[in-house]
């Protein structure tokens, strides 16, 4: 069929030590980074190296970012797919387009596959109203079959992200597919606050900030909710034509995000 070409795949900025706290996910991610920089060395001696791994957590906690920094860390090309993109499109579509990417992360390689939101595409099959036929099946089938024609050797990792591994297909987890898994949690104490600190590096903070108290207040804020944060605190000086961020444009935002986080829980009761 004739689809769109893949869009040309840069190779990230972003690098490991832009992603804060997640040190276990950060180390099992890692361990790809010296397949991906020299193949060839793995290749030469027959080592196989997992293709597929399945990064799974609560929103917002750097699925998307961890991969990212993964290919920027490695030098590679980043080619990024929103499973739920296909959804909504003609039968046939999704299936070669997912062809047509698997292609040209191969011709790159080394090089990385991202899959945003597997579960839109990869929940259990049957499930649906499609008789087994529709789109998002055979997509689904379309990534099983990428998955499985990967010859040993080839120098190209397959990233996917998930906050519901309860709901995909147990196809997609058997081996040689997506049987790695590797798990972001919500950050703790500590870990908010490394992350507030990069999301502050380039962001003019008062004497009176302390974002060791910040990261006290937030309790269950994911990373993206706290970059948030930041970038709310930010443009509330700015409103007030200031040059640096103060304590309560923090404090103020903070209960702003909550209270809507709040509201929000709300309405889905
Ligand atoms: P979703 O499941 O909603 O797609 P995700 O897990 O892929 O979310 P990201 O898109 O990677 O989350 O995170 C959004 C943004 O939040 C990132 O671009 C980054 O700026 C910030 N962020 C999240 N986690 C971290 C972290 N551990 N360190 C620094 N920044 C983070």
């Amino acid at each position: 069929g004739k689809t769109e070409p893949v869009k040309k795949a840069a190779i990230p900025k972003v690098r490991l030590s832009d992603v804060a706290g997640q040190e276990n996910a950060k180390a099992e991610v890692g361990e790809l980074l010296e397949f991906l920089r020299d193949a060839e060395r793995y290749q030469r001696l027959g080592a196989e190296v997992p293709h597929g791994i399945l990064l799974q957590g609560p929103p917002g906690t750097g699925k998307t970012l961890i991969a990212r920094a993964l290919a920027g860390e490695a030098g590679v090309p980043f080619f990024h797919m929103s499973a739920s993109e296909f959804i909504e499109m003609f039968v046939g579509v999704g299936a070669s387009r997912v062809r047509n990417l698997f292609d040209a992360a191969k011709k790159a390689q080394p090089s990385i596959i991202f899959i945003d939101e597997l579960d839109s595409v990869g929940r259990v099959r049957g499930a649906g109203l499609g008789g087994g036929h529709d789109e998002r099946e055979q997509t689904l089938n379309q990534i099983l079959a990428e998955m499985d024609g990967f010859e040993g050797h080839e120098a190209v990792v397959v990233l996917a992200a998930t906050n519901r591994p309860d709901v995909l297909d147990p196809a997609l987890l058997r081996p040689g597919r997506f049987d790695r898994h590797v798990t972001l949690e919500l950050p703790d104490l500590a870990g908010r606050e490394a992350i507030l600190k990069v999301h502050c590096r380039s962001v003019p903070l008062a004497g009176d900030v302390d974002l060791h108290k910040v990261a006290t207040g937030t309790p269950g804020f994911s990373g993206a909710d706290l970059k948030n944060l930041v970038n709310e605190a930010a443009m509330a000086a700015a409103r007030e034509n200031l040059t640096k961020v103060e304590a309560r444009h923090f404090d103020q935002m903070r209960d702003r995000i909550m209270m809507g986080a709040v509201r929000t829980l709300a309405i889905h009761e």
